[in-house]
C-alpha cells in the first residue's frame, strides 16, 4: 500500500459507487437487525439475531464461528481470509448485538423493534447503539465482496453479545484468539475517531459481626453507654466521604490529553444496607462506579481506592477494628454485579488509526473529530488484546439508550463507505 495516496483508485471508487447505489440494502439490513429485539437486560437472547448476522457473512464467504457465551446468547465471528492470510495486514470490525433495555415502551411514539424511517432518520431500538454500525459493517463487506476486490490481508468481523451489562461477549473472542493488526469497535461515535477511559465498579461492604436492637443504640451512641458498636449505614458514609475527598485529589492531579479534568469520578451508585427500622443496621454495600484515564490499568485504580478507603477507617475506632471489604470487577452486571471496561489509548500516529482518519476525511469531505469518548465501549477489550483500536461508528451517544432512539442514514452511509475504503487500504487489494 502506498502510505498518502492522492486519492481513490479504480476499485476504491467502485466499491464507494455500490454502497451509494444500495441505500436500500443499507437500510434493509438494519431493519433485519432492529427487528429482531435483543435488549438487555433481561439478555440471553440474541440467538435469533445472531443467526442473521451468522447466515449474511457465510453468504459473504467468511468462515463463521460460533459459541454460546451464555446460554442462548452466542458469539459470532466470521473471518473472510485475504489472498496473503497471515502476512499482509488484517483488520478487526467489531460490535455488539445486545441493545439497551426497552421497559415500558409506552413513552415511545414510534414501535422500538421496527425500524421507522422518517427523512433521514431511522427510529428503533439499536439503531445509534449500535445495530447501525453492525449494518454499516456488513454492508462495507458486502461491497467488497460485490465488486470483486481481491483482498491481501484477513477481515475478521465480530458480533458479540453482552456489552450493555459489561459481559464477557468480547472478553471471550479475545480469549479465543481473534487478533487483528487493527480493530474498529464501530460503536456509537458520531463518526468521530475515539478512545476511551476505562472504567471498574466495586463493592465495599462494611459489616458488624453483632447486630443489636435498636432500643441499644442510646448505649453505643451516648457517653458513658459502655457499648463499643456501631450503626453500618453511618460508619459508610465515612468511607463515601473519604470517596469524595479522593476523587476531588484526583481531579486536582491527574489529567490526560482529549479528558475534561475530573473525568476521574468516583460514583456512590447504588447503596444497600440496614434490615428493619428495630434493629442497628449491621451491613452496608456500596456499589461505586470509578472511571480511569487510559494511562492505567484497573487493578492498579482499585488498590489506590481500597488503600485511600482503609486508611479512612483505620482513622475511626470503630472502623479500625472492623475494617471495610473489597470487590473489584466482575464479568456480568446480571450475574456477579460488577463490570470493567479497559481503556483504548487512541493513538493517532498509528497507520491504521492514520488510514481510518485518511479514509473518513475522503469521504466525509472533512477530518473526522478525535478524542476521547464520554462513555466506555467493548474496544477496550480489544486494546486490553494488545491490538491497535479506535472506536469509530455512527450515531450519537445522546441516542444511545434513549426513547425513540434514532440514528441518522447519512452516517451509517458513511461509516459503511469509510469502513469498506478502510478494507481496501489496510489489508490491501
Ligand atoms: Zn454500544
Amino acid at each position: 500500500m502506498d502510505e498518502p495516496s492522492a486519492g481513490p483508485d479504480a476499485a476504491e471508487s467502485a466499491v464507494d459507487a455500490w454502497i451509494r447505489a444500495h441505500r436500500a440494502l443499507l437500510v434493509r439490513t438494519l431493519g433485519d437487525l432492529v427487528e429482531v429485539p435483543t435488549p438487555s437486560p433481561p439478555g440471553r437472547n440474541t440467538g435469533p439475531a445472531q443467526a442473521l448476522v451468522r447466515a449474511r457473512l457465510e453468504r459473504l464467504g467468511c468462515a463463521v464461528d460460533q459459541w454460546d457465551v451464555y446460554p442462548g446468547d452466542p458469539d459470532v465471528v466470521g473471518v473472510r481470509r485475504g489472498l496473503r492470510s497471515g502476512e499482509a495486514r488484517s483488520l478487526l470490525l467489531h460490535g455488539h448485538i445486545d441493545v439497551a433495555e426497552v421497559g415500558d415502551p409506552s413513552p415511545w411514539s414510534r414501535p422500538p423493534f421496527r425500524l421507522t424511517v422518517e427523512g433521514d432518520r431511522a427510529y428503533g431500538r439499536g439503531t445509534a447503539d449500535m445495530k447501525g454500525g453492525l449494518a454499516a459493517g456488513l454492508v462495507a463487506l458486502e461491497a467488497v465482496e460485490a465488486c470483486g476486490a481481491r483482498l491481501l490481508g484477513d477481515v475478521v468481523f465480530e458480533s458479540v453479545v453482552g456489552e450493555e451489562q459489561g459481559e464477557a461477549g468480547t472478553a471471550d473472542a479475545c480469549a479465543r484468539g481473534y487478533r487483528a493488526d487493527l480493530a474498529v469497535a464501530m460503536d456509537t461515535s458520531g463518526l468521530a475517531v475515539q478512545g476511551q477511559g476505562g472504567v471498574v465498579t466495586g463493592w465495599i461492604v462494611v459489616e458488624s459481626p453483632e447486630t443489636f436492637h435498636d432500643g441499644l443504640r442510646g448505649r453505643m451512641i451516648h457517653a458513658g453507654g459502655g457499648l463499643h458498636g456501631a450503626g453500618a449505614i453511618e460508619k459508610m458514609c465515612r468511607l463515601i466521604a473519604a470517596l469524595g475527598d479522593l476523587e476531588r485529589h484526583w481531579a486536582v492531579v491527574l489529567q490526560y490529553p482529549g479528558f475534561p479534568p475530573g473525568s476521574t469520578t468516583i460514583n456512590p451508585a447504588v447503596i444497600e444496607g440496614g434490615r428493619h427500622p428495630a434493629f442497628v443496621a449491621d451491613r452496608c454495600a456500596l456499589w461505586i462506579t470509578v472511571h480511569f484515564y487510559p494511562d492505567r490499568r484497573w487493578e492498579e485504580v482499585a488498590q489506590e481506592v481500597e488503600a485511600f478507603v482503609r486508611a479512612a477507617a483505620a482513622a475511626d475506632p470503630w472502623l479500625a477494628l472492623h475494617p471495610p471489604a473489597f470487590r473489584w470487577g466482575g464479568k456480568s452486571m446480571l450475574v456477579d454485579r460488577g463490570e470493567v471496561f479497559p481503556p483504548v489509548p487512541l493513538d493517532p500516529a498509528h497507520p491504521g488509526v492514520a488510514a481510518l482518519l485518511r479514509a473518513h476525511g475522503e469521504i466525509a469531505g472533512a477530518p473526522a473529530a478525535v478524542g476521547m469518548s464520554r462513555s466506555v465501549s467493548d474496544g477496550g477489550w480489544l486494546a486490553a488484546a494488545g491490538m491497535a483500536t479506535a472506536i469509530y461508528g455512527p450515531g450519537r451517544l445522546e441516542q444511545a439508550h434513549a426513547v425513540d432512539e434514532w440514528v441518522d442514514l447519512r452516517e451509517v452511509e458513511t461509516a459503511a463507505r469509510v469502513l469498506a475504503r478502510l478494507m481496501l487500504r489496510w489489508c490491501g487489494t
